[in-house]
């Protein structure tokens, strides 16, 4: 089934958040459509906030009077259900409840024609449950669009066991139409952007909670290294830590505890607290009046030294390859040295290295390197302005300042953090891949739909699968097996895909 003609009625029940955005994108896309909200006044008033955005739109030249004048116009409130039988699409975006949504379907298809597809905005409710009982559970799909949808692109596609898969086809050319990002998703808890993302959250929550480092740095270094454009504690602190946390227990409950999952207790003490982020004025962060925001820890560099730095690389420096490039271009003397074992900088008497998932502490004893300091993963180590180091008990503070000044000299700040596996950053996209790579194990979705999910529902910089293929998937999934040796716990377990890519020298998205 092609994409819905532009003729067709959408029908939108619900003008909160969700449901008014959606019923924007459509008028947009071109289509008349038809709002319905049980409480009194909600969809007008949804529809007037709507023409005051639209206002301000026309103000910064995105659209003509006349354009939204049109889009207006499409716009129809409707007071009862009754009112959507011509539809051909009917986007229900109320409140996340099984049984008011099912009463809602069990209407619908009373009123409705039967070749009239429905779908719900659902968050977290499988879309085989809500399908279940209907009398035509082929028409019901999931159509989960972000906040706010006229802005965010990505739209999951979401079958339940019973959709027919001309209707998701149908649902995914439309999506398109209106100019997003449409995704396949089967339905499985937190279908693929609410359970790939939960790592982010969760090692950050980690760290902290085993004092790596405060929140500002860890934050800081996850946009900084990272290039994710919040870091876990800011974001949480926006969103709401009752909201993410709930999502987070609810994806934990749902997965019958699996410990991959497993909620913070950080993140329960701030719920508990009433603490719940910015909309109370103290979550992570204090937001009264007068309070400053804490700042990232950075570890100082020497001053100038009076000897030009000299570095000696090895041949194969694989993911540093970048760094290397970058202290020579600061002028530092790099010199190829070709007894070092692959992917080693050394500098003064100071071993630097790429984490590969082990301690500092661990690694300086395997490789007997008694100066050993490790670097975190940068998405770009040509333009990383911030980045993490940790170091072995054994290393001297003179051997950590001479690699400190380097990355000074490279114009990169350095913030020490505690000897933890997989620092900061490659913690994290390792975890990301590797929860990524089971929903594709799962036939959630496709590798690419993962990556676009990432990249479009949360504005990830990079895909995590293609991330890993740019690290190298066995690197990733060694990381995860010393992070797995170091905790003993299950939630760091290499997915079987990430294991059996990794095995057979292969790539997520192909050579
Ligand atoms: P909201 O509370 O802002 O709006 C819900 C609207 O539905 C309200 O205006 C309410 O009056 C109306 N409503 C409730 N019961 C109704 C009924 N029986 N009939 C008609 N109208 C009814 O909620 P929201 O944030 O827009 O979320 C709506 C849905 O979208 C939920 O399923 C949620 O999980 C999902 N969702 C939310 C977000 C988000 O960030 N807010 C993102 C994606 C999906």
């Amino acid at each position: 089934m092609s994409a819905l003609q532009q003729n067709t009625v959408v029908g939108v029940i619900g003008a909160g958040a969700m449901g008014a955005g959606i019923a924007q994108v459509a008028a947009q896309a071109g289509h008349s459509v038809k709002l319905y909200d049980n409480r009194d006044g909600a969809a007008s008033s949804a529809i007037d906030a709507m023409a005051k955005q639209l206002a301000k739109l026309v103000e910064r030249q995105k659209f003509t009077t006349e354009q939204v004048q049109q889009i207006l116009s499409r716009l129809e409130v409707v007071s009862s259900l009754n009112d959507l039988a011509n539809a051909g699409l009917v986007v229900e975006a109320i409140v996340e409840n099984v049984d008011v949504k099912k009463a809602i379907f069990d209407t619908l298809e009373s009123v409705c024609a039967t070749d009239c597809i429905i779908a719900s905005n659902t968050s977290s409710i499988s879309i085989t449950r809500l399908a279940a009982g209907m009398q035509h559970p082929e028409r019901m799909i999931g159509m989960h669009f972000f906040n706010p949808a006229p802005i965010m692109k990505l739209v999951e596609v979401v079958s339940g066991l019973a959709t027919d898969s001309t209707v998701a086809a149908c649902i995914y050319e439309t999506a398109s139409n209106w100019g997003k990002k449409p995704v396949h998703a089967a339905s499985t808890p937190g279908f693929i952007v609410n359970r790939v993302a939960r790592p982010f959250y969760a090692e950050s929550f980690r760290l902290c909670q085993e004092h790596v480092a405060d929140c500002a740095t860890l934050d800081a270094l996850i946009k900084s290294a990272g290039g994710f454009r919040m870091g876990a504690f800011e974001l949480t602190d926006m969103i709401g830590h009752d909201v993410n946390y709930a999502v987070t227990c609810s994806v934990f409950d749902a997965y019958y505890g699996d410990f991959r999952f497993q909620p913070s207790l950080i993140q329960k003490d701030l719920v508990d607290a009433g603490f719940l982020g910015r909309k109370t004025g103290q979550g992570f962060y204090s937001y009264q009046e007068g309070v400053e925001k804490p700042k990232a820890q950075f570890s100082p560099a020497s001053s100038v030294p009076a000897t030009p730095i000299k570095c000696q690389v090895s041949k194969d420096m694989g993911h540093l390859t970048g760094l290397v490039e970058r202290l020579a271009q600061a002028g530092i003397q790099v010199t190829q040295e070709s007894s070092l074992a692959p992917g080693y900088l050394k500098v003064g008497d100071a071993w630097l290295a790429l984490t590969d998932g082990r301690m500092a502490c661990e690694r300086a004893i395997d490789e007997q390197l008694s100066d050993l300091v490790l670097v975190d993963l940068a998405l770009d180590y040509l333009a990383v302005e911030h980045i993490a180091l940790s170091r072995s008990a054994s290393t001297s503070d003179k051997s950590f300042e001479d690699v400190v000044t380097c990355f000074d000299l490279a114009g990169i700040k350095i913030s020490e953090v505690e000897d933890s596996p997989a620092l900061v950053v490659m913690r994290t996209v390792a975890m990301l891949a590797n929860e990524a790579a089971d929903a594709v194990l799962q036939g959630v979705a496709t590798a690419e739909g993962v990556d676009t999910a990432m990249c479009f529902g949360l504005n990830y910089p990079k895909g995590p699968l293609a991330w890993a293929d740019s690290i190298g998937v066995a690197k990733v999934n060694a990381v995860l097996h010393q992070l797995q040796l170091s905790y003993g716990e299950d939630r760091y377990r290499p997915s079987l895909l990430m294991r059996r890519t990794a095995m057979t020298g292969g790539y997520f998205h192909g050579e």
